[in-house]
């Protein structure tokens, strides 16, 4: 399955809507920390999970 989901970075606490099944990596666009990667099929949510959209 899967969504949209709402990711807070670590780092810089940036907001950033992602794809949950994400095959490339994901980075937060204000200052580039890895939000999202790709682990086979799934992803690996690096930051912190705010909402999932659907
Ligand atoms: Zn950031």
């Amino acid at each position: 399955m899967s969504s949209f989901i709402e990711v807070e970075c670590p780092n810089c606490k940036n907001k950033q809507v992602v794809f949950s099944n994400s095959a490339v990596e994901v980075k937060c666009e204000k200052c580039q920390t890895v939000l999202v990667q790709p682990k086979g099929g799934k992803s690996k949510i690096i930051g912190k999970v705010i909402s999932v959209l659907g």
